[in-house]
C-alpha cells in the first residue's frame, strides 16, 4: 500500500479565499467576539439547518453540555443515569456540576443506551437523563419520554454526533428537554472549535446566554455564576463557510460508507454498528465494526495494531468506557454493563471523511475482509 497515513477523520475546509474574503469585515469592525453579527447569523442559519426552534451556540460541545446541565439547577449530589460508551465530555460533564453519573447499560444492535434498562435505575435522587445519539445513531427517544413524564425528569441528548440527522421529519434538536451539538474541527460540521444547544423553550435562550458570558444579565449584574463559552467571531466565520458545503459532504460519506458496506457486509467475525431507527435520517458521521475474534480469527487490538503498520489509524472509539476511567478511581468499575463492555472490547471505528478517496476505502476494506494486514 502507498506510503502515506490515513486518520479515522480529517477536518473539511471551506477555500482559502473564501473564508479570508468571509473575516475581511471584522478588520473594519473590530468586532472580534461577545455575540457579534457573524454568531447572531450562524445562529440564524443552524436553526434553519437543524430545524430547531431555539439554538445557542457555544464554544465547545462540552461547555455545550456543562452548561445546558447547570441551567436546570439540579440539587447537588443528585443521580444523571447515562451511558458510559461515549467520549469523556459526557461524563465529565456530569461530575463538575456535582451529579452523580448513574452508567446504563447500551443495545448491541446501534451502542445507543438500553432504554428497557434504564428504568430500574431510577432512585429518589434522580432528575434527570443524559442520553448519547453515538455515532449519530439515534436513542429511542419516544421510550425515554414516556420515562422522563412518569417520573418528572429533564432529559438532555448529548447530540455531538447527530449533526443534521431527523427524526419523523423533525430535526433530531427538538426531542428532550435540550441537545447539545459539538462543532469541533474532527466532527462532520465544524466551526474550528464550537459547539450549540438546542431546545424548544425560550425563556431557556437567556438562561444560557447569562451563563455562557459570566453570569451577567445588565451592566452593574450578575445573576448567577456563569462561565465564559462564547463562540468568537472567527470561528462563527468558519461555522458559516462550511455549513455551505455541508451537504455535498454528506453526500460524499454516504458513498464512502455504502463501499465499506458492501465490502464487508458479510464478513465472518465482523459485524457493522448501524442506525437501528428505521424513522430517522443518518449522517454517515462514522463506521464502526466489531471484531469477533473467535469467528474473524485476529482480535480488535491486533487488527487495530496491523491497521497501523499500514499506515491506517482506526480508532477504538469507545474503548474504554467512561466509567471505567482511572481519574474516577474505580468508583464505578463495578457497574453492571456486560453489553458495553463487550461492544467496547471489539468495536473499531474505520476512517471516514468526505476528502478520503474511494480507493483507499476499498483498499481498508479488502484489507480487513482478506485479513491480509
Ligand atoms: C466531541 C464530543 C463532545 C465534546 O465536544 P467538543 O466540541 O469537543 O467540546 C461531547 N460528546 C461527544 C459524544 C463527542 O463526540
Amino acid at each position: 500500500m502507498e506510503n502515506r497515513r490515513v486518520f479515522v477523520t480529517q477536518s473539511v475546509m471551506p477555500t482559502f479565499e473564501e473564508y479570508i474574503n468571509t473575516i475581511k469585515p471584522i478588520w473594519n469592525s473590530h468586532q472580534l467576539t461577545n455575540m457579534g453579527v457573524y454568531h447572531q447569523e450562524l445562529e440564524t442559519k443552524l436553526k434553519e439547518y437543524l430545524n430547531v426552534p431555539e439554538l445557542s451556540l457555544m464554544v465547545n460541545g462540552h461547555m455545550a453540555l456543562e452548561l445546558t446541565i447547570q441551567s436546570f439547577e439540579f440539587q447537588e449530589g443528585a443521580e444523571i443515569i447515562t451511558t458510559p460508551y461515549t467520549f469523556i465530555s459526557t461524563t465529565h460533564a456530569i461530575i463538575r456540576n456535582h451529579l452523580k453519573p448513574i452508567f446504563c447499560d447500551i443495545k448491541a444492535t446501534d451502542g445507543t443506551i438500553d432504554e428497557t434498562k434504564i428504568e430500574a435505575l431510577i432512585s429518589e435522587k434522580t432528575v434527570g437523563i443524559v442520553p448519547v445519539h453515538v455515532y449519530g445513531h439515534i436513542c429511542d427517544v419516544d421510550a425515554i419520554q414516556k420515562i422522563a413524564e412518569k417520573y418528572d425528569l429533564k432529559v438532555i441528548y448529548d447530540a455531538a454526533h447527530a449533526f443534521g440527522v431527523s427524526y419523523k421529519g423533525k430535526g433530531i434538536g427538538n426531542y428532550g428537554d435540550a441537545s447539545i451539538f459539538s462543532f469541533h474541527a474532527t466532527k462532520v460540521f465544524h466551526t474550528i472549535e464550537g459547539g450549540a444547544v438546542t431546545f424548544c423553550d425560550h425563556k431557556m435562550y437567556n438562561k444560557l446566554y447569562g451563563l455562557k458570558n459570566f453570569g451577567i444579565h445588565g451592566e452593574e449584574i450578575v445573576a448567577e455564576i456563569g462561565a465564559n463559552a462564547k463562540m468568537n467571531e472567527f470561528c462563527a466565520a468558519m461555522g458559516l463557510c462550511n455549513l455551505k458545503y455541508v451537504d455535498k459532504r454528506h453526500n460524499a460519506r454516504r458513498k464512502k460508507y455504502e463501499i465499506y458496506m458492501n465490502i464487508l457486509k458479510g464478513t465472518a467475525g465482523i459485524e457493522i454498528l448501524t442506525n437501528s431507527n428505521t424513522e430517522s435520517t443518518f449522517n454517515y458521521a462514522y463506521f464502526p465494526i466489531l471484531i469477533n475474534a473467535n469467528k474473524y480469527g485476529i482480535g480488535r487490538d491486533e487488527v487495530y495494531e496491523r491497521l497501523k503498520k499500514n499506515g491506517i489509524y482506526a480508532r477504538k472509539y469507545f474503548y474504554p468506557l467512561t466509567s471505567d476511567q482511572i481519574c474516577f478511581k474505580n468508583t464505578f468499575r463495578s457497574a453492571k454493563l456486560d453489553i458495553a463492555r463487550k461492544i467496547s472490547a471489539q468495536v473499531l471505528t474505520l476512517p471516514l471523511y468526505a476528502d478520503l478517496e474511494d480507493k483507499m476505502v476499498e483498499n481498508i476494506a479488502y484489507l480487513i475482509k482478506s485479513k491480509t494486514l
